[in-house]
């Protein structure tokens, strides 16, 4: 079993999640901070905060047991392009120049 290394050209689930934290935490805080500028009754920060927490709890969670299916250890390339099957070229007539000649 390989040790998992966060590569930031992988597209796998843990990858992604692992850029996620600061932007999770600045949304989090703002709309706490909103909240608190709205009035709401209870929502001020010295009662709320504990929300910030519980968001980079789960964010640290998610980091640690999202799925690795995919996943490219740094320094392995990715394939050029995505492998899918190729159709059979049914309509050839479309990309070829149809020339009628007529012979009078
Ligand atoms: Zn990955």
């Amino acid at each position: 079993m390989e040790i998992y290394r966060c590569n930031r050209n992988c597209g796998c689930m843990r990858c992604r999640f692992r850029g996620i934290m600061w932007g999770v935490v600045f949304i989090t805080g703002g709309i706490l901070l909103l909240l608190e500028t709205m009035g709401l009754p209870g929502m001020d920060t010295d009662r709320t905060w504990p929300i910030l927490l519980i968001v980079i709890g789960v964010v640290l969670m998610l980091q640690r047991t999202a799925s690795t299916e995919g996943h490219l250890q740094p320094g392995v390339s990715a394939p050029p392009f995505p492998m899918q099957p190729v159709p059979p070229a049914s309509n050839t007539e479309s990309t070829t120049t149809a020339i009628e000649v007529r012979h009078e």
